[in-house]
């Protein structure tokens, strides 16, 4: 495991700021009160499973000049990864002008009040003037709005799980967001030939998502490859044969056994380039691997579980949103993988879809202990791929996929139910996992396809659409969710009001 990729790392290495917005007017012995009731509702959030991030108390802020040092300083410091505000009283919004406007980095809205319920019998005026959230929360909403600031709202007492909830979904999508501003994305190679949807702006990508993605020469890789040690790669194998059900023609002894040992090597050496370059993220081309004997397959597979996003045939942008859904998922049960929409099972009344790649899906959505097995691939050109083979548990995923529409990056995102497989499987030598996407896969295919989703995408146990939203927010990006209610009339028309909001979006803010 290379620690510095590890997706837990980020929230160690993060902490949410949270101020409360007030103004002078009340007196010294109100602000201390709110300052006593701020910290401890920090506190708490802080404290809660729900939100997997630190909450660290900030202050109360009362003037322009407190509110823009306070944005300022938030906006620069590496540790702070969003703001929380709460508008405990009235906080007269023009004071909010300088330091909103500037600031850009996630920002949530915690629209909530100290005591949970009105003291019927005891309410009085200092009552009333202690605990305004419900208009001067208003108030903050409307400069955020006037300023077309990005942030998510929630509403709720601050010990209600569902508002608690809420805030984790968000700081899940902030961490991601923190981890892609300056992140590697390494390519080997190029994209696959005449392929369209891999394709993108890379300089768009740095502009609207932070993450930088450069290409090298897979002559590079193999020098790694070739350098690593026979005793690390004894001592990988050793992991291998422990941890997985690895076929005997691959173990120890087995006539296939250098295959097994080429993948170590493999592994190592990708690892040891990765780390060099400091990457979190890959892609690689079946057509780019001159000079390497295999198709990274289980090699690609371990690098996802340690954290790595990965995208095949030089699909960059889904390599970096498989590493942002880790770093969303981390600690979460489920699992997170690079995937692709395979074959259809057409039955009338019983409509899935059979999800995989030719080798490449992570072992952390496997359900049961993966198999390590070998087989010919067919394309390529190479000797035959080592690949870890396994099914995946039932439960509810997301599918997410961004396209480059050239004017603007497109989210796209699909709920769906895996199922188990009708049968075994016992000629299919991959990984894989069977859906059924929401509303149905009729519904759900065409609003993909007039969406302009990929064949690949970012698929997730772990993280639900409430966080995918919240990084679609951070980010700036458009998303088009496909649920349970989607229809396809009006999701053809939102996608085209979608397309004049986004080409005027530029323009309107
Ligand atoms: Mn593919």
């Amino acid at each position: 495991m290379n620690h510095t990729v590890n997706p837990q790392a980020v929230y160690q290495n993060h902490e949410l700021w949270m101020y409360a917005g007030s103004q002078t007017l009340y007196g010294p012995e109100v602000l201390k009160q709110v300052e006593k009731n701020a910290s401890q509702i920090a506190g708490a959030l802080s404290e809660t499973p729900a939100i997997p991030m630190a909450v660290r108390w900030k202050g109360v802020l009362t003037s322009p000049e407190a509110i823009s040092a306070a944005l300022a300083e938030a906006g620069t410091d590496g540790r702070c990864a969003g703001v929380i505000v709460w508008m405990h009283t009235f906080s007269p919004a023009k004071m909010w002008i300088a330091g909103l406007s500037r600031f850009s980095k996630p920002l949530l809205h915690f629209h909530t009040q100290f005591n949970r319920d009105i003291p019927w019998d005891s309410i009085d005026m200092d009552f009333m003037n202690l605990n305004q959230t419900a208009h001067g929360g208003r108030e903050f909403g409307f400069i955020a709005t006037r300023l077309g600031v990005r942030r998510k709202v929630v509403v709720g007492h601050w010990q209600d799980q569902r508002a608690l909830e809420q805030i984790g979904a968000w700081s899940r999508a902030a961490a991601a967001w923190a981890d892609q501003q300056g992140a590697r994305i390494v390519r080997f190679g190029d994209n696959m030939r005449y392929v369209a949807v891999t394709e993108g702006n890379k300089v768009e990508a740095e502009l609207a998502l932070g993450y930088m993605v450069n290409g090298y020469g897979v002559g590079d890789l193999v020098e790694r490859v070739d350098a690593v040690s026979d005793a690390e790669i004894n001592r990988l194998v050793g992991e291998y044969e422990e941890a997985y059900q690895v076929v005997p023609e691959l173990k120890r002894g087995g006539a296939r056994h250098e295959a097994l040992r080429y993948s170590a090597r493999l592994e190592l050496g990708m690892c040891a380039f990765l780390e060099e370059v400091g990457a979190v993220g890959f892609s690689d081309s079946f057509e780019c691997l001159t000079g390497l004997d295999q198709l990274p397959g289980m090699a690609v597979q371990r690098l996802m579980a340690d954290g790595y996003g990965f995208g095949g045939e030089g699909d960059w942008k889904t390599a970096a949103l498989v590493r942002a859904m880790k770093v969303m998922a981390a600690g979460l049960p489920g699992g997170t993988s690079f995937m692709e929409d395979y074959t259809y099972h057409f039955e009338p009344g019983r409509e899935r879809v059979l999800g995989a790649h030719m080798l490449e899906i992570c072992p952390t959505i496997a359900s049961g202990t993966p198999r390590i097995e070998i087989h010919p691939l067919g394309i390529g050109g190479k000797s035959d791929p080592v690949r870890m083979v396994f099914d995946t548990p039932a439960g509810p995923a997301v599918n997410a996929s961004i396209v480059d529409l050239g004017n603007r990056m497109r989210l796209i995102v699909n709920e769906v139910d895996t199922v188990p497989p009708d049968a075994d499987l016992p000629k299919l030598p991959v990984a894989r996992t069977v859906w059924i996407p929401r509303p149905d896969l009729a519904v759900a295919a065409a609003a993909w396809i007039y969406a302009g989703g990929a064949h690949h995408t970012g698929f997730s146990h772990a993280i639900t659409t409430e966080v995918l939203e919240d990084y679609a927010e951070i980010a700036g990006m458009e998303l088009v969710v496909i649920d349970a209610r989607t229809e396809t009339r009006s999701l053809r028309e939102s996608l085209r009001w979608n397309e004049l909001y986004w080409r005027l979006q530029k323009g309107l803010v």
